[in-house]
């Protein structure tokens, strides 16, 4: 057990701040102050970060932290903490390790004993599901999903049952075809498509997933997707295949068969005994 007083002891720190996602005036008067402090910014594109840095006469030195090669990137970070340096990581937009790198050094940090000190600060999603007009709590952030048609559908499978809000991050050339997946699965749901979220054209568009294709070929820019979560009762037309993808890939992560099973419950809202059945006469599931 580690226990993390942060500002009660001289300990080298790793800062994780955000930056603006749009909007620069979002860039809090503390983010600024610890960029300025400390030894090295750690960022993912330092022509990007750069521009930042001079927008706010920021002069720390700016080094690029590779997710290709987050090993060797993190070693190099440990390395300048072990050396008493104070280091801030940074993303092109938004919170580092939300969708961007940095989980790497932050466990290898902690672990090591190091502070490691959240400052607060945008990032698109919380921005998206407080507006959405969709239930906030509880809700699930899964990001962004895989890209190619099958493994798509494989994962949006694995949400079709969760009474959570659902809220996806998605790239504006993919969002048709990943909207045609999400009808196709979770069928015709309410939902909300937020888009530029703090810039001149943000946007938030309450309907169906139906209607919102209808007019998705004409938008563009940084998406978010909130979804509704599944209101049906979970065990009315329950698509146990997809559960059973979900437990299996629960014992793949290495949870035993029955604690897989009790997850996918959890999950679900679907009882264990169900899934316990279904489970050991795989044979006579569709
Ligand atoms: N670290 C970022 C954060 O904290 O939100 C996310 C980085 S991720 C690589 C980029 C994705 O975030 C975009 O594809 C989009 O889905 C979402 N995003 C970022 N900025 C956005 C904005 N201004 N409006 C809507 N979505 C945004």
């Amino acid at each position: 057990m580690i226990r993390q007083h942060s500002f009660e002891n001289d300990k080298p720190t790793l800062y994780l701040v955000p930056t603006p996602i749009g909007n620069l005036n979002e860039m809090s008067p503390r983010a600024i102050e610890i960029l300025k402090s400390v030894d090295v910014i750690a960022c993912e594109d330092t022509r990007t970060s750069g521009q930042l840095l001079k927008h706010f006469d920021i002069h720390s030195h700016l080094i690029a932290y590779h997710n290709f090669n987050e090993e060797a990137s993190t070693k190099g970070l440990l390395n300048l903490l072990e050396e008493g340096r104070n280091v801030a990581l940074i993303s092109d937009a938004g919170y580092p390790l939300i969708n961007d790198p940095g989980q790497r050094v932050v466990l290898a940090a902690s672990e090591a004993g190091f502070n490691v000190v959240p400052v607060s600060g945008p990032s698109a999603f919380l921005n998206a599901i407080v507006a959405s007009g969709q239930i906030v709590q509880p809700f699930i952030f899964v990001g962004f999903v895989p890209q190619g048609h099958g493994e798509r559908v494989k994962k949006l499978r694995e949400y079709k049952n969760y009474p959570m809000t659902l809220v996806f991050y998605e790239a504006p050339h993919r969002i048709e075809a990943c909207l045609k997946d999400c009808l196709d699965v979770f069928g015709d749901r309410k939902m909300t498509l937020v888009r530029e979220l703090t810039k001149v054209h943000e946007e938030f568009i309450r309907g169906t997933i139906s209607e919102i294709l209808a007019v998705v070929n004409e938008l563009k820019g940084e998406m978010v997707i909130v979804m509704e979560g599944c209101h049906d009762d979970p065990e009315k037309d329950v698509d146990m295949s997809a559960v059973l993808d979900m437990v299996n890939a629960s014992i793949e992560e290495g949870l035993s068969a029955k604690d897989a099973i009790k997850a996918a419950s959890v999950k679900t809202g679907i009882a264990k005994n169900k899934i316990y059945d279904a489970f050991h006469n795989k044979d006579t599931v569709s």
